[in-house]
């Protein structure tokens, strides 16, 4: 998974100085996923003081997993989005926009019209991550039908959310099992997806699930043009298994991804989406303490070569 074998585009002097000169900060991100321990408030509030700077909301534990007011948690999080953004990760759970059956497409967007609501009482500007869709166990003839449903009801849905004023971004979906499709893993079916709803959606790339394509993270992000990516999902696996472990272990190497980040100047926020609160803690201390490396060398190198 390293990204070494991939070229770099050639950067100017004056721009790296520029970068190298910069006080950028990493921004580190944190999904809030269900434990009945926190409240998603509670969450939220803990993980910003331990460094978190953008928070991304996952709707079932909202809605369905606790007996929490949504509305309360809506005002919250627009509170906090003043000075910490917030995203949404619409409902995805038992949903599929791609599916062969029209019932389940009509829920299905249902569900992601109701994300965007909920977005939209947050504040202009949200993004809305959506899943696309996939087979369920439709035969392979059927597969164009899966990409062409998702399209129909993802217009629907980003015509929606520019009328609400919420932005739109596509995640590249994660494993597959025997017989399964899902759409929009690859950067061809991706870009193909967003091509198809406008320029103004972007994307979510999650790191993780590109261990099971053998894709290194770096080359994915360049391919789809860093500042089409609204947002990357941050964690690790074994390339069996979509654990969204902890960043240290696994196929990624993230030394190599965060060098990249800022050696590019990429923008977007790196959302850790784990499924333990230890860790998360473990991610933002090993991603930090590389940022920290990878800064200082850098800045040492520069001030050498500037002699
Ligand atoms: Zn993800």
């Amino acid at each position: 998974m390293s990204a070494a074998k991939f070229a770099r585009p050639a950067n100017s002097k004056s721009d790296r100085r520029e970068r190298m000169t910069s006080n950028r900060n990493l921004t580190l991100g944190a999904s809030v996923f269900y434990d009945p321990k926190w409240s998603c408030m509670d969450f939220c509030d803990y993980v910003t003081s331990r460094g978190i700077r953008w928070i991304e909301v996952k709707l079932e534990p909202v809605f369905y997993y606790s007996k929490i007011n949504e509305d309360d948690v809506a005002q919250y999080l627009g509170e906090l989005a003043k000075t910490v953004p917030v995203s949404i990760h619409a409902l995805h759970l038992e949903l599929n926009a791609g599916s062969v059956n029209p019932d389940v497409r009509q829920a299905s967007l249902k569900g992601l019209k109701r994300s965007v609501d909920f977005a939209a009482k947050i504040g202009p500007g949200t993004i809305v991550t959506l899943h696309p869709g996939d087979n369920g166990e439709a035969p392979p003839s059927k597969y164009y039908e899966i990409r062409r449903n998702t399209i129909a009801v993802f217009k629907e849905v980003v015509e929606y959310a520019r009328s609400l004023k919420v932005d739109i971004s596509l995640e590249n979906r994660g494993r597959e099992g025997p017989g399964a499709y899902k759409y929009a893993r690859t950067v061809e079916e991706i870009s193909a997806l967003r091509r198809e709803l406008g320029c103004d959606v972007k994307y979510t790339v999650d790191a993780g699930h590109l261990t099971f394509l053998r894709e290194d993270p770096c080359h994915y992000i360049r391919q789809l043009g860093p500042e089409n990516v609204a947002l990357a999902h941050i964690h690790n696996n074994d390339g069996t298994c979509d654990s969204h472990g902890a960043t240290r272990r696994g196929l990624i190497d993230y030394e190599v991804f965060i060098k990249a980040y800022y050696e590019e100047n990429w923008q977007f926020p790196l959302v850790i989406e784990v499924k333990r609160m230890d860790y998360l803690l473990e991610s933002i201390e090993h991603l930090s303490g590389i940022w920290k490396t990878v800064t200082g060398q850098l800045g040492i190198s520069n001030s050498e070569s500037a002699c």
